[in-house]
């Protein structure tokens, strides 16, 4: 079967590495195509933090061994309360956007060993399907032209192979809301967090939040419970730092920094220490500390009623399939989850004996839709909800909102996350094979 994986985010790298490990190379060919240049041979940084939570690492160690150890420990900023290793054998963990990226790019490139089936800088412009058993024309931007048995679209929010399955054109919606950060000398930071336990600060303002933390010094121990700060030279660390910003239309690169600037005063209004001083040198001229890095967030306007074509010749993963909100801190583990799901679920159906490639693949779509979309929609939906406590709100109702968050964390027991965090995949398809139904989200 000839296996064509478009988009090298998280979703993409790690469906290529499931599928290699998963199906009989000699007789299956996967190809990865991405439109940027590799990041590993380019200085270009995408992202800031992102919430990796024990469901993700642990569906990463079901990858290799080495992976999620390499991520806790190389793009380590922090840790969240809720989630411990105590309960789910993995933590939740916040950690740097690229170099979680880079970590799993360094797999893929391993596992490609250099026979050039990992290609970048080559970008999708059409798919189109080519007579009624499932093959799919790919045409690339540059002119070239590939045929697939099967298309796994991992291209992301503005994914074209999600059109392709759906049979029309999804515009994904801003919804007012824009994720911020940037970096800042450590000094603003390190008077701050000497007495934390761990030096990620996460704070709740009026309207909204704001977090720093330093960036690449808090590498924990190796029992991650412990993080110090290393001795590299002063002059060298930094602090990240990042919180929202609110526009009616998703904000330009080129946003003034008096904008932001003013926008982050109100909001943070009264707190001192180093969040004002954080805000307050967003406009300095010292080289670096103004720059901010934009992603503004967007949603699918509703849940596609399938993740598959019907002829079983393509599927999606990640954003391309689903969009999480960050207040689900899923996004990326999602996006693993579906990539192991898809590969476990036809390397079952191309082993049995009786059933052709084209009807293995058929039925491995149709059961990957069933299973992952009930869960990611449960999870999606009630996250959400959680949105709204970071647009800005008067003060009654952000009396409510700290009262309900403090009784939250004070009675609510941590089982409560069980139904994302103790998820096990492998196990989920496992049982679905057997019953033929997805288990309760
Ligand atoms: C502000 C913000 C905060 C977030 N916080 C969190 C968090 O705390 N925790 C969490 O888990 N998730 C978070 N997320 C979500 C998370 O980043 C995504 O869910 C995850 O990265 C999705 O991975 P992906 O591989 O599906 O898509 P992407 O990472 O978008 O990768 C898609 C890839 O496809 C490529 N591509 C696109 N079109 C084409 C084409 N035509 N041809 C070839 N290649 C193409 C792109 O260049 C890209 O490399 C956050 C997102 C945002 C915006």
């Amino acid at each position: 079967m000839r296996i064509v994986i478009i988009g090298a985010g998280v979703g993409g790298c790690t469906s290529f590495l499931f599928l290699r490990k998963h199906l009989d190379a000699a007789q299956h060919t996967t190809k990865l195509y991405e439109g940027y240049p590799n990041p590993l041979t380019t200085s270009t940084i995408i992202g800031g933090g992102l919430g990796l939570a024990p469901n993700g690492l642990r569906t990463m160690y079901l990858l290799s061994e080495r992976l999620p150890a390499k991520i806790t420990a190389d793009a380590f900023l922090g840790m969240y309360n809720t989630g411990s290793k105590a309960r789910y054998g993995w933590p939740n963990v916040i950690v740097q956007r690229a170099v979680v990226h880079e970590c799993i790019l360094e797999e893929v490139v391993k596992a490609d060993d250099g026979r050039g089936d990992v290609v970048f800088g080559r970008r999708v412009a059409k798919l189109e399907a080519v007579g009624l058993d499932g093959v799919t024309k790919i045409s690339f931007e540059d002119g070239a032209e590939e045929e697939a048995d099967l298309v796994i679209g991992a291209d992301g929010l503005h994914s074209k192979v999600r059109d392709y399955v759906v049979g029309e054109h999804v515009e994904p919606e801003y919804y007012g809301l824009c994720g911020i950060g940037g970096f800042v000398p450590l000094s603003f930071i390190e008077p701050y967090i000497q007495h934390t336990k761990s030096p990620l600060v996460m704070t709740w303002g009026s309207t909204g939040f704001f977090g720093f933390s330093p960036v690449g010094t808090g590498r924990p121990s190796p029992s991650l419970s412990s993080p110090s700060l290393s001795s590299a030279p002063p002059s060298e660390l930094k602090a990240m730092w990042w919180s929202i910003y609110a526009s009616d239309t998703p904000p330009a690169r080129t946003t003034p920094r008096s904008a932001i600037k003013s926008q982050l005063q109100r909001r943070f209004r009264g707190f001192e220490g180093a969040v004002p001083k954080i805000i307050n040198s967003l406009c300095t001229e010292q080289p670096g500390v103004g720059d901010i890095i934009m992603l503004p967030r967007y949603k699918l306007p509703r849940y596609l009623k399938r993740w598959h074509r019907a002829d079983g010749g393509a599927v999606l993963v990640g954003d391309a399939a689903h969009v999480a909100p960050p207040e689900s801190g899923q996004g990326v583990s999602f996006a693993v989850e579906d990539a192991a799901a898809f590969s476990l679920l036809l390397a079952h159906h191309l082993s049995l004996s009786a059933v052709s490639e084209k009807e293995a693949a058929k039925r491995a779509a149709g059961d990957y839709s069933t299973l992952r979309k009930s869960r990611v929609e449960s999870i999606i939906t009630a996250a959400m909800k959680r949105v709204a406590n970071k647009t800005e709100m008067g003060p009654w109702k952000r009396w409510i909102r700290d009262w309900i968050i403090w009784l939250l964390a004070a009675i609510m027991p941590e089982s409560m996350n069980d139904g994302s965090f103790a998820y096990k995949v492998e196990e989920a398809v496992e049982a679905y094979l057997k019953v033929g139904i997805a288990p309760p989200p």
